[in-house]
């Protein structure tokens, strides 16, 4: 029964990470997942998230010192704004794969390519 519960939970943080662009943190995902599952604690939803990282099924990062979380593992860049906070996925194929594919990485074997770019985004720079 306890293995059940464990179960539904991992599924429920893995679900909402996939269904939001937002790369939420732990705080985020905690406020969403205790709508659907009231005992939860903030701990467990911590505890999933970075299991979830560890076994490669989401991606964790940080940033500003602080981890964050996306469904999305493939190579790509992150535009972070440092005015509101929101990061933004941007695909850039080329850029990445031209990262990986540098010779004479001094025998490292790269193996995805997660960039964090720190900026304004529009709506930022547009209030300035
Ligand atoms: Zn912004
Ligand atoms: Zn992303």
């Amino acid at each position: 029964m306890a293995k059940v519960r464990k179960t539904i939970q991992m599924q429920k943080i893995k679900e909402y990470v996939c269904s939001v662009r937002s790369h939420p943190n732990a705080e985020m995902v905690f406020e969403h997942v205790r709508k659907e599952i009231p005992s939860i604690t903030l701990a467990t939803v911590y505890r999933n998230l970075h299991k979830l990282a560890d076994d490669g099924k989401i991606l964790r990062f940080k940033v500003n010192n602080e981890y964050r979380f996306d469904c999305d593992r493939s190579s790509h860049v992150h535009f972070v704004c440092r005015c509101c906070g929101s990061i933004i996925d941007h695909n850039d194929k080329e850029l990445c794969t031209k990262l990986s594919d540098v010779p004479n990485m001094r025998g490292f074997k790269v193996e995805s390519v997660i960039m964090c770019v720190e900026g304004l985004c529009k709506k930022c720079s547009e209030k300035r």
